[in-house]
């Protein structure tokens, strides 16, 4: 499944298949600016601090937070250098039109040490997950061989209260990455994707061509292949390897509480009727609970930041 989804990144354009709230409304990823912008004051604004993305996709989100933190903290600003993890090429020559000052990196390994706040939004999802079928007597993994699935008895612990023939996910990449950020000094990240709030069995695993469901097993790298993040056992991993964890919460809550209706306000009033129009769509659209407001969630990891990150009090 892993390779398969590389193949998909690298050779085609994924946002003929799928749209992200970046690319629904600017003020997205301005909001995401303003948190880091929060944040860093929270760590003792630090200088240099590094603000990184992981996935950046066409490179929208960054470009609207850089705006938004230009005007709203150029202290920040100043203080910022700009890294990009990204693995597809074409998508990295989107980024470069958008970001033109920042530094890409295959992987977080490379990030340099110190100070650093990271944006992900539907990052996780692109990564490659195992299945694992509950049986009688523990747990078999499942293999796609031949364009069919397979079965072996699985060699790692899953640990997940679930009936026979129930099916587990295990997104092994992004706890890794999760662990590796947790464990760093001065660090905060926020990621945004889509799941349930608590771990919980089930088939996630889906496959988006032209924007309409297919097959995942047909045609290996013609599709997108996602599957739910489980943010709960992230969560789990963040803290065990000593950082804080806040949330999950519903995109619709976490906009609203940093303000998303208010600069959407701000946005409407300069701008003439039919981008009037597409800000309160787009607004609506990611923050409604039928639309992207519920199903897609929040986690924030922070590790020495003094105070609990903006978006996540208790409501
Ligand atoms: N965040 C963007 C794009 C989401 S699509 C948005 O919201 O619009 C997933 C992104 O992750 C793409 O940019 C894809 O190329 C990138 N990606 C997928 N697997 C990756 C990996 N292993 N390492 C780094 N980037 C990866």
């Amino acid at each position: 499944m892993g390779r398969a989804n590389a193949a998909y990144y690298a050779a085609r354009d994924p946002f003929a298949d799928f749209t992200t709230a970046p690319e629904i409304c600017q003020a997205f990823g301005e909001v995401l600016g303003l948190w880091a912008a929060i944040v860093w004051q929270s760590m003792g604004s630090p200088s240099p601090v590094i603000l990184t993305e992981a996935g950046p996709g066409r490179g929208t989100l960054m470009q609207d937070a850089l705006r938004a933190i230009s005007s709203a903290m150029p202290a920040f600003r100043a203080a910022l250098s700009v890294h990009l993890v990204e693995t597809s090429r074409r998508l990295r020559e989107a980024q470069r039109n958008r970001v033109p000052d920042a530094i890409w990196h295959d992987s977080i390994d490379t990030l340099p040490a110190g100070p650093a706040i990271l944006l992900a939004n539907e990052f996780f999802d692109a990564l490659p997950i195992r299945q694992f079928v509950r049986t009688d007597s523990g747990w078999n993994e499942r293999f796609v061989q031949d364009g069919t699935f397979i079965e072996q008895p699985a060699d790692i612990d899953i640990a997940l209260a679930a009936q026979p023939g129930e099916i587990a996910e295990v997104n092994g990449p992004a706890r890794a990455i999760v662990a590796q950020l947790a464990a760093r000094a001065q660090t905060a990240c926020l990621f945004v994707d889509y799941g349930p709030e608590h771990s919980a069995p089930g088939d996630s695993l889906q496959a988006l061509r032209n924007g309409t469901q297919a097959d995942p097993l047909t045609d290996p790298g013609s599709a997108d292949l996602t599957a739910h993040v489980d943010f709960e056992a992230l969560a789990h991993v963040a803290r065990a390897a000593g950082a804080a964890a806040y949330g999950p919460v519903p995109q619709g809550i976490f906009l609203a509480q940093m303000g998303l209706p208010a600069r959407i306000d701000r946005l409407a009033r300069n701008a003439p009727p039919a981008q009037v129009m597409r800000l309160i769509a787009g607004s609506r659209r990611l923050m409604e609970p039928h639309a992207m407001g519920r199903l897609f969630k929040v986690l924030a990891i922070c590790n020495g930041v003094s105070s609990p990150p903006p978006g996540f009090d208790p409501v």
